[in-house]
């Protein structure tokens, strides 16, 4: 064992079950252990590397903002916070934006705004919010009661009370569990990350989106994982052609800094007033830099390339030695195996091909400028580490 890894285990909390490889540097798609070894990089640091390793155009925006000033707070203005929410109602047609640190800050925002709302509107006992089963919304206390997945919750409750979760694609009980109880929120993933890259079904999400209107209550997208152009639109809600309240978003959004938001329609904008909420580092000049260099450069023409060079994987895939189904949309596939998935990402390392799991699935997330040659590297070993 090496130095830094026997380290690392004495004092890091053993909160994570880390493979045994140093990572030392990278550039773009591919990155190096400590001992020279390349690997091409299919988990960005679990979607959040959105234009690879130490991108040019991130790294200059980060330098030259780090050169000005790297923290002041949110007693005063700065350009990049202003700049970048801007930017981001600009491209969603939202009103308002909310910085927060990670995506389950951003949820705890988007939550706060849709109990206030409904609290405003229709009385303080209007606090439910509803959320689907096998989803995932983060690991603070209250984004853990939102997630809808019990093994996650065992050994920490009480948890934030308020939270119920209805099976995905069941409309029916959607609606049930919403007229039994005093719903503030609806709360979806469009697509299921942590649960296993699973899409919502299009007719699903359109009913919940209407009903959710016609009956004022608060529908919130979690976009932190699926968001920043990773499904081949800038948000993936915009797959389905529905206008949420509420955005969350993170991982992505700050190519490799710190940095979640929470993005307000015109109907939500002014829930929250002075003193409703915050956060010290919100905003942060440096991490805001960065993402407006990350999000300046979600445009049609990378859009279009992430779909191309999506179908380019799911054509390899499907039907593939090994592999029982291709699931996702644009850059965030999940391959059910025949072998155990964590059998495979194993033979991936081996073979110089970092990837993920989300639950029984190997889960890919590359950047989304990877190259083709190097895509094509990737996937030929992915196929190889797959066939029986
Ligand atoms: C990762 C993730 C979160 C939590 O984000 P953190 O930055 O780890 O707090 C919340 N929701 C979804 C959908 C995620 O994928």
């Amino acid at each position: 064992m090496s130095n830094i890894t026997s380290i690392d285990k004495e004092y890091v909390a053993g909160t994570y079950n880390r493979f045994p490889i140093e990572i030392s540097h990278g550039k773009g798609s591919e990155v190096y252990d400590t001992d020279g070894k390349r690997y091409i990089d299919m988990g960005t640091g679990i979607g959040v590397t959105a234009f690879g390793i130490a991108d040019d155009e991130w790294k200059n925006a980060v330098v030259d903002q780090l050169s000005k000033v790297q923290h002041m707070s949110n007693l005063y203005y700065t350009e990049p916070c202003a700049r970048l929410a801007k930017l981001l109602c600009e491209k969603t047609g939202m009103s308002k934006v909310f910085f927060g640190n990670s995506g389950a800050e951003a949820n705890e925002c988007a939550i706060k705004v849709a109990r206030k709302y409904a609290a405003d509107k229709k009385g303080k006992d209007y606090f439910t919010i509803i959320t689907l089963e096998n989803s995932f919304h983060g690991r603070t206390l209250t984004t853990l009661a939102a997630t809808g997945q019990e093994h996650y919750h065992e050994l920490f409750c009480p948890l934030t009370p308020g939270f119920v979760h209805t099976p995905a694609n069941d409309f029916d009980a959607l609606v049930k569990t919403a007229e039994s109880n005093k719903t503030a929120a609806i709360m979806i993933e469009c697509i299921q990350g942590e649960g296993g890259v699973l899409p919502l079904e299009a007719d699903f999400v359109k009913k919940t989106a209407q009903y959710a209107a016609e009956n004022d209550i608060i529908l919130i997208v979690d976009e932190v994982q699926t968001g920043n152009g990773r499904t081949g639109e800038m948000y993936a809600y915009m797959n389905f052609g529905i206008k949420p309240d509420v955005v969350s978003t993170a991982k992505g959004l700050g190519g490799g800094l710190p940095i979640g938001a929470v993005l307000l329609s015109d109907k939500v904008k002014n829930v929250l007033g002075f003193g409703d909420h915050g956060s010290t580092f919100g905003g942060n000049p440096v991490s805001s830099a960065g993402a407006i260099s990350i999000v300046e450069r979600i445009d049609d023409k990378l859009l279009a390339e992430v779909k191309s060079k999506s179908k380019y994987i799911f054509d390899e895939l499907s039907g593939a030695d090994g592999v029982e189904a291709v699931s996702g949309m644009g850059f965030m596939i999940g391959i059910k195996t025949k072998k155990p998935a964590g059998d495979v990402v194993k033979a991936c390392m081996e073979n110089g091909v970092l990837c993920l799991t989300a639950k029984d699935k190997v889960r890919l997330l590359p950047s989304l400028n990877i190259p083709m040659d190097i895509l094509k590297e990737a996937v030929a070993v992915i196929k190889s580490a797959c066939a029986q």
